[in-house]
């Protein structure tokens, strides 16, 4: 595996790998999920690319852009296993030359929720995301469903700005409890641990209303905050077009059911399908 620090080797070294070009960005702190993102490019591009870059321009000041976590060298070992064969991971400098001032502003879907919570944070992500493509001209991009509301948002930067590149999303991947697997579980306690897979069970408990023909949105949701086990503290609980992140009322299929809690200082996502169904049985 070749490791890239500059814009300039990275983009030659692309340029000479067999096509389709697989590019699978991360922040680092690997896990199941980033390495099932790896392999299913793996299984459908020639080539597979990564980065690793903890994006300063997606924390805000009171985030965790310190302590996120680190460990560029089991990162890199671990993507070299699965057969990565370039890795870009610039230094901050080289992304944001002095005098940085062009960011990219995604619009209404990056106002809500995480972007609520998180002012400026979809536009640093847009905007990193943007660099990536420009300086590695991968053909697909591989993005998790964990981040339902990163996905809409780089969706709708790649139609807007006419970007090629296709965007592939891969599945969440969980702990055998349930709890979608993200670097930031490291910070969770005993007792928050325990109590982190109740949002996926809030969430289910929502997926199987809306399956089951339910359309009473606070009295779902309602339903559903009974699963929320302290000290998990609810951030949001909603169910959204899967494109617009718009809340839908009255629910109704396809949605997507997003959620989002306070462990201590911690906050976990995550998010669950609904899809159509075609034939009711
Ligand atoms: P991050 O390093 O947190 O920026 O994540 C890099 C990529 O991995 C993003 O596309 C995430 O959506 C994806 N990802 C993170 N957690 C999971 C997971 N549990 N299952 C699948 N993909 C994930």
């Amino acid at each position: 595996m070749e490791l890239a620090r500059s814009i300039n080797k990275a983009r030659a070294a692309v340029r000479s790998l067999p096509k389709p070009v697989g590019f699978v960005p991360t922040m680092g702190a690997l896990h199941a999920g980033h390495r099932s993102l790896v392999e299913r490019a793996r299984v459908e591009c020639a080539s597979v690319i990564a980065s690793i870059f903890v994006n300063p321009l997606q924390f805000g000041p009171n985030d965790d852009f310190l302590r996120y976590p680190r460990s560029f060298a089991s990162d890199s070992e671990q993507l070299e296993a699965l057969g990565v064969q370039l890795l870009f991971a610039p230094p901050a400098e080289h992304l944001y030359p002095p005098g940085f001032a062009t960011t990219v502003d995604v619009g209404a879907i990056a106002s809500r929720y995480e972007g609520a919570l998180r002012p400026g944070h979809f536009r640093g992500v847009a905007t990193v995301v943007l660099k990536l493509l420009d300086a590695l001209e991968p053909d697909v991009l591989y993005m998790g469903q964990k981040d339902a509301q990163q996905t809409a948002v780089i969706r709708r930067m790649l139609v807007d700005l006419n970007v090629p590149c296709t965007l592939v999303v891969a599945p969440t991947v969980r702990e055998p409890d349930g709890l979608a697997l993200s670097s930031r579980n490291v910070y969770l306690d005993e007792a928050q641990r325990r109590a982190a897979p109740s949002l996926y069970r809030a969430l289910r408990s929502v997926a199987s209303a809306i399956d089951a023909g339910a359309t009473d949105r606070e009295r779902v949701l309602a339903e559903a905050r009974r699963e929320l086990e302290p000290p998990l503290r609810e951030a949001y609980l909603d169910v959204v077009d899967a494109v617009t992140f718009e809340p839908l009322d009255p629910l109704h299929a396809p949605a997507v059911v997003i959620g989002s809690g306070w462990l201590g200082t911690t906050r976990i996502i995550d998010n669950v399908t609904v899809e159509k169904v075609l034939c009711p049985v």
